[in-house]
């Protein structure tokens, strides 16, 4: 079994989370993370979330 990096819940597929630089620059060092399905889907609103907000502050 192979455990989620966000919600530490055990699953049986996870999803290899594509971090953005803008994230990668906020931890030390660079890991991998996995995520289960439902964290995979969250992580992604975050992330369009997190460009829409770049775009308008331009
Ligand atoms: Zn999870």
């Amino acid at each position: 079994m192979l455990k989620c990096d966000f919600c530490g819940k055990e699953t049986s597929s996870v999803t290899r989370v594509a971090l953005d630089r803008e994230y990668d620059r906020l931890t030390v060092k660079h890991e991998k993370r996995f995520a289960c399905p439902e964290c995979s889907g969250k992580k992604e609103k975050e992330r369009q979330a997190r460009l829409k907000t770049a775009q308008k502050a331009e």
